[in-house]
């Protein structure tokens, strides 16, 4: 071997970019930090520079990007620190790195992703949104570049475990007849209906089995995740959205299963901690420590199932509806949930408003080809502006 590998960290202040730099420390011979990004953490990202003395580090704007520079000086370290989109992007196809974890909330991780696939690096995503956007161009850019793609969401991980080596050739040709996507329920599953539109951003956030940036807790809790994980699912694994059911799995101890002709369905079980499946993807093909306890399944007990209520999560529905219109609908979706979250965590909308302002976006606005990457972020755009409209509409 060559050195320890170069790893940039995009999204490094977050929940997945911490965990991530903490299985990388696990392994100081095998992995080096290239490069880390922030946002609004920075004094996070400052003591993240000064534990792990990256090349660069990455913040959003000029001023910011000055102070940062000057306590790292001030710190002795030779971090250089770059700005915005650009540096994002300069730091995910620089020629020293040899993966990138692709761990930003949002649409704004679509172009840092895209630049470290177009450069043919190993891509970690945990970045769903960018898939789920950009779908058919992103994996275009893939197989063009020769880009190793690794799911980090769980369930994705999951399944990359439990399927054949060469799953490319085709669900079909590989005896795969369907995915099975397990979803824990999130912090409302049995709460009353009557109350649900009186819940806050903090009981949304509780989560009752991971710990997970704000954006992703909301997704979890109105189901949203699942389905952008149904498409996301579709694109990785080749698969129609009908090849792919949602299971009601409260434990997340079977982060997913797949299902094969001949009866046999393989699952992929493990304490719920991100940690593994970071450590999955990050040694693939090999298999590294992560730091995650064993699973004692003495202390689960016991495994429950139970179908999904598309009453109870409304935008389940809007993301299969979302996967099966395909083209530029996923980008709508997408951007749709991304401003209703936004409002919702900012005490402008109810929880229910969630649903109904990704619902009337959907129904405005038709479906339309994405040809390019402008055409996602028309789309993007497009869709942000219907959902800003709705809450100027309704006073918010
Ligand atoms: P966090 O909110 O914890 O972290 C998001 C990261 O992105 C932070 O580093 C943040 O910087 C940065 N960021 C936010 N907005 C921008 C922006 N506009 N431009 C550049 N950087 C930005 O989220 P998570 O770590 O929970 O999730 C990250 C991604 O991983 C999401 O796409 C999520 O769906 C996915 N994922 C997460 C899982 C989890 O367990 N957390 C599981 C599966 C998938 P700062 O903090 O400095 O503001
Ligand atoms: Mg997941």
């Amino acid at each position: 071997m060559s050195g320890p590998q170069q790893i940039t960290v995009l999204g490094a202040t977050g929940s997945i970019g911490l965990s991530t730099l903490d299985v990388i420390a696990r392994h100081p011979e095998r992995y080096q930090v290239f490069a880390l990004s922030g946002f609004t953490r920075l004094s996070e990202l400052l003591a993240l520079c000064i534990r792990h003395v990256p090349q660069f580090a990455v913040v959003p704007e000029v001023a910011a990007a000055r102070g940062l520079q000057d306590d790292l000086r001030a710190a002795g370290l030779p971090t250089r620190v770059l700005v915005g989109e650009e540096g994002l992007c300069q730091v995910a196809s620089a020629p020293e790195v040899d993966a990138v974890m692709a761990a930003i909330v949002g649409a704004a991780g679509l172009r840092p992703t895209l630049a470290a696939v177009q450069a043919g690096k190993k891509i970690l995503l945990a970045n769903k949104e960018a898939l789920v956007m950009s779908g058919a161009l992103f994996m275009q850019a893939v197989h063009k570049s020769g880009s190793v793609l690794l799911p980090i969401d769980s369930e994705h991980n999951a399944i990359f475990q439990c399927m054949p080596q060469d799953f490319s050739r085709g669900l079909g040709a590989v005896g795969v007849r369907r995915i099975l996507l397990t979803a824990s329920g999130g912090p409302f599953r049995q709460t009353p209906m009557s109350e649900l539109a009186h819940v806050s951003p903090d009981q949304a956030c509780a989560h009752p089995n991971w710990s997970m940036g704000r954006k992703i807790s909301v997704d979890s809790a109105s189901m949203m995740n699942k389905g952008l994980e149904l498409i996301e699912a579709c694109w990785l694994f080749d698969a129609k959205p009908s090849q792919v059911e949602v299971v009601i799995h409260p434990q997340s101890v079977i982060h997913s299963l797949v299902d094969y002709v001949d009866g046999s369905v393989l699952a992929q079980l493990g304490n719920p901690d991100m940690r593994t499946p970071i450590a999955n993807a990050l040694a693939w093909p090999e298999r590294i420590d992560s730091g995650v306890a064993p699973l004692d399944l003495f202390a689960v007990a016991r495994l429950d199932f139970e179908a999904p209520d598309e009453q109870r999560f409304p935008c389940l529905r809007l993301a299969r509806q979302a996967a099966e219109a395909g083209n530029s609908a996923p980008a709508m979706l997408n951007a749709a949930n991304e401003v209703a979250v936004a409002a919702f965590l900012d005490g402008r909308v109810g929880y229910l408003e969630i649903a109904s302002i990704i619902e009337d976006v959907l129904n405005l606005e038709p479906v339309v080809a994405l040809e390019d990457l402008d055409a996602v972020f028309t789309a993007d755009a497009k869709a942000r502006i219907l959902a800003e409209q709705w809450l100027n509409r309704h006073g918010r």
